[in-house]
């Protein structure tokens, strides 16, 4: 499949017919460049019709979180590992418990019974490395990460490291592949799945969390939909597209959910936009309406109409 975004051919399923143009600026980094982009009117997937040669310019060195303070008490510790625990599909009463309670639902992308506290992690995109530094804190033995705009490698121990490279660069199998909001940044999606494809283990899972436009957001907000997040996000797939995506490059989607609860960011960043607001987020809109759209983001969730999906995507055996 073509990888020319000077087309306006949609890049996952090729169709060029009928597609809807549209344009819209950068918002996030208040730059304000306008883009061009398209939805493929077969498969759903909204892309970007040119990618900047100057891509790098909206990765200004403010954009990256590279959060790795830890929270590293001994009972946060004990409380986050008992929740990895219930997650790997253990039986712990405490772990369930706490999950069940807490707001945030942390680490709720983790499927239980497929992973294990030796299984080989690879973190595709992970920046500093933030989540696969809380995993080895919780009990993950073997976790690694790879993000090719970080400055140089960082070893945080034997077990624990980021490699400055990119995907194609790596060698080796692993148990488990994950991409947490990076998939929709790369110029090539055949290309990176296939190169997840090659460094996957038989029989395993990687795991794909992405914004996607099967989402009421998208439909609501449009060009100011937040999730779209023009230029950094190439692709804005369907599950359709992604579901043509994974079967060509020889993945069965097997679980998918939406993922985006409590997340109230979400819409108000996209109602901002759209009203053409600016300043601070939390001087937009009183407690009562932030708590509204919060309330709304979580009744989307539950109708599959979220924002932000997380898919179970399986290597087979043969
Ligand atoms: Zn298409």
């Amino acid at each position: 499949m073509s990888n020319d975004k000077t087309s306006s051919s949609c890049a996952i399923c090729n169709n060029s017919r009928y597609n809807r143009h549209f344009f819209t600026k950068e918002r996030l980094m208040d730059i304000g460049d306008e883009f061009e982009y398209f939805e493929c009117a077969r498969c759903g997937c909204v892309q970007i019709a040119h990618i900047p040669e100057n891509i790098d310019k909206y990765y200004p060195d403010n954009y990256y979180s590279y959060e790795t303070r830890q929270k590293s008490g001994r009972f946060h510790a004990f409380v986050v590992r008992q929740i990895m625990r219930y997650h790997l599909g253990k039986f712990n009463l405490f772990g369930g418990l706490i999950y069940s309670l807490h707001k945030d639902k942390p680490y709720g992308w983790m499927k239980k019974g497929i992973l294990d506290f030796d299984s080989s992690i690879l973190d595709v995109g992970c920046g500093s490395g933030a989540t696969i530094l809380k995993m080895s804190c919780s009990g993950f033995k073997n976790v690694h990460g790879v993000d090719p705009f970080i400055e140089a490698d960082i070893h945080y121990s034997k077990e624990v490291s980021v490699e400055k490279k990119n995907l194609s660069e790596l060698e080796g199998q692993y148990d488990f592949v994950m991409l947490h909001h990076s998939l929709e940044h790369m110029p090539d999606q055949y290309q990176a799945l296939k190169d997840i494809n090659k460094i996957l283990k038989p029989g395993h899972f990687a795991l794909i969390r992405i914004p996607v436009s099967s989402s009421r957001n998208w439909r609501k907000y449009g060009p100011n939909y937040f999730s779209l997040d023009p230029p950094r996000h190439f692709y804005l797939h369907s599950v359709q597209s992604f579901e043509i995506l994974a079967q060509k490059t020889g993945f069965e989607l097997r679980y998918m959910h939406y993922d985006a609860d409590n997340y109230a960011r979400l819409i108000i960043e996209s109602e901002r936009y759209q009203r053409n607001l600016s300043g601070k987020y939390s001087d937009s809109f009183s407690k009562k309406q932030i708590r509204r759209f919060e309330k709304e983001i979580n009744r989307l969730n539950r109708l599959n109409d979220g924002d932000t999906v997380c898919l179970y995507i399986y290597k087979p055996l043969s």
